[in-house]
């Protein structure tokens, strides 16, 4: 038995079987074929060339087609590259000569034409590098297709363990038969994370170096709730597991009971809980969960769970799904968030250093307008159908947050112009997640409708701690003084202005938080649909007066430790069940 710790990302606990992921998410072992699968083997790399070649062609049109030349042009770059005679023959003679099954022959042959690119002067040859990385994993894939089957198709209960998941990857999981997953690297604000509680899955990131010691096949713990992955685990440990496993069922159906009651303070004032979702499917998680609406609709999951640009149609259905399902609740939908660690099938300008401080969210929206336009063409559409708010992401200057409003003006005239339906006072919010929105908030409540604040990010760039990065997971932290002035001084003065706000960070999901937000003033929380009974749970014991006490004492405070236990300790005299 071997005991690891992690950091805990998505609740509940896992027991069953592992099917072990590498690096790449790909196995290449060094095999070798025999004198008389040779031609066979080559004709296994023709078609997997053939392949992989039609499927860059494809991507090379839509793209052209989508975005222009410019940006097909790097796949017909990857195409000619593929379709090298050299690499053909280089390739056949490792096969023919050396006897390398076809995986291990593209494997190596890449690594070296990697190497002699990188030790080139040019740094543009050198660049280049990336691309046949590409180009490896295009073929590999290809070549070892009935092995990548093995997460996409699985046919029995698997717990995936990784040494990364990006959030697509995760996002592709079949939830049908994947119950936890465990990565090597991550971090607690990951969009990875975010994805694992989207999928109700528990979940544990960050926990270091263990691919190594486990095999496909051995049973395996994931604890989602203390961060803590278990190799092997003695009778007694599943015993213990297995126990604590059911106790958390029977205390999850307790809660629900709690569905159809009001989210209201033992003094009567009325709270949102609204869920967060990243998927269609997601709203039906809602509703069992009572939600009072969806307060954050993370659109760019659609980008990141398909293989193709999704077009106006496709957002409209997605939204349409949702709109429906919600019968007149509020649905907020935020355009979309990509860039960072959700990098969607759309090819990079350029190779970013700094991914976080990037082009992502609404400046690459800005930048590529007939993507934004598609999107917002869609949001406006489904606007006639129920109660839609549209909220702009990772705004930090007022021409930013104008420029997206410009766009969304022109988007409506084309509406009139062909005469199709949208409500023409859709409400316009923006999310609060840089310092420098929280620095200029009352000129940002002059011009908006609503506002969500993001403490994912926010903390992010307010500690300049990575959200992703399990290096530096013990500085990034909610209870930090400088996050908690942050918090207050955009509450407080949206609260002044009249103008509704709500936190939809992973922050406003941890019971912890909640006395110190409501003592701030917030009444809207915006979380994962499976916090949404706890969350009642305790706001139903709580009165206001008292969180104002507990939150003016909070903030009087100087460390984030301090703030953190003294915030549990006032919790736990009000609610003695709260457990955390
Ligand atoms: C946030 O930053 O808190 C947020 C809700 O957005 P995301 O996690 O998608 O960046
Ligand atoms: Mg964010």
């Amino acid at each position: 038995m071997q005991k690891l710790q992690g950091i805990a990302v998505s609740p509940g606990v896992a027991i069953g079987e592992a099917l072990v992921m590498d690096n790449e998410g790909f196995r290449i072992p060094q095999r070798f074929v025999a004198r008389d699968a040779v031609e066979n083997e080559i004709e296994r790399l023709d078609k997997a060339i053939a392949a992989a070649a039609a499927e860059i062609a494809r991507n090379r049109d839509v793209v052209t087609k989508e975005l222009g030349e410019k940006y097909g042009a790097i796949f017909e770059a990857h195409l000619q590259m593929l379709q090298d005679q050299r690499l053909r023959a280089d390739l056949e003679e490792l096969i023919r000569d050396r006897h390398y099954s076809p995986e291990y022959a593209v494997s190596r042959k890449m690594r070296q034409y990697v190497q002699v690119f990188q030790r080139l002067e040019s740094s543009y040859l050198a660049e280049r590098a990336n691309d046949i990385v590409d180009i490896e994993k295009r073929l590999l894939r290809h070549l070892l297709g009935h092995r990548r089957e093995n997460i996409s198709q699985l046919t029995s209960p698997v717990l995936v363990l990784a040494h990364n998941l990006t959030p697509s990857e995760t996002a592709n999981l079949d939830r049908r038969f994947v119950q936890g997953f465990a990565t090597e690297l991550g971090g607690p604000g990951s969009h990875t994370a975010i994805v694992a509680e989207a999928l109700e899955i528990p979940a544990v990131v960050g926990a270091g170096p263990f691919l190594a010691e486990v095999s496909g096949g051995d049973t395996v713990i994931i604890d989602g709730d203390r961060g803590i992955i278990i190799l092997q685990p003695d009778e007694e440990t599943l015993a213990r597991y297995r126990h604590e496993s059911r106790e958390l069922q029977a205390q999850a159906a307790r809660l629900q009971s709690l569905r159809d009651l009001p989210a209201e303070t033992a003094d009567g004032a009325r709270i949102s809980l609204l869920g967060n979702i990243e998927f269609p499917y997601e709203v039906e998680h809602c509703i069992d969960r009572g939600a009072d609406g969806v307060g954050l609709y993370r659109t760019e999951f659609l980008y990141l769970g398909s293989d193709s640009e999704p077009n106006e149609e496709h957002h409209y259905q997605a939204y349409r799904q949702v709109v429906e399902a919600m019968n007149g609740k509020p649905v907020t939908i935020r355009t979309l968030d990509l860039g960072a660690d959700k990098i969607p099938h759309l090819p990079k300008p350029e190779d970013e250093k700094n991914p976080f401080l990037g082009l992502r969210s609404i400046r690459l929206t800005l930048r590529n307008l007939p993507l934004f336009r598609t999107q917002l063409r869609a949001i406006l559409r489904v606007s006639a159908l129920g109660n839609v708010q549209v909220m702009f992401p990772l705004v930090s200057t007022l021409m930013e947050l104008r420029q997206a409003k410009m766009v969304l003006a022109d988007v409506m005239e084309d509406l009139d112009e062909n005469d199709i339906d949208y409500n023409r006072s859709l409400p316009v919010g923006m999310m609060v997640e840089v310092p420098a929105a929280v620095m200029m908030i009352d000129h940002f409540l002059e011009e908006v409708d609503f506002l969500s604040i993001g403490t994912n990010d926010l903390i992010q760039y307010t500690l300049a701690v990575d959200r992703s990065n399990r290096d530096v997971v013990g500085l990034y932290n909610p209870s930090d003084p400088a996050v908690l002035k942050l918090l207050s001084i955009a509450i407080g003065a949206s609260v002044r202005k009249g103008i509704p706000i709500s936190l939809c960070g992973q922050m406003s999901g941890s019971i912890t938080y909640m006395m110190l937000l409501l003592g701030l003033g917030l009444r809207s929380f915006s979380v994962t649909p499976s916090a949404i009974p706890e969350l009642k749970n305790v706001c139903r014991r709580l009165t206001i007066p008292d969180c104002e006490m507990v939150a003016q004492k909070a903030m009087t405070m100087e460390n984030a430790r301090d703030i953190t236990a003294y915030l549990r300790g006032e919790l736990k005299k009000r609610v003695p069940d709260a457990s955390f």
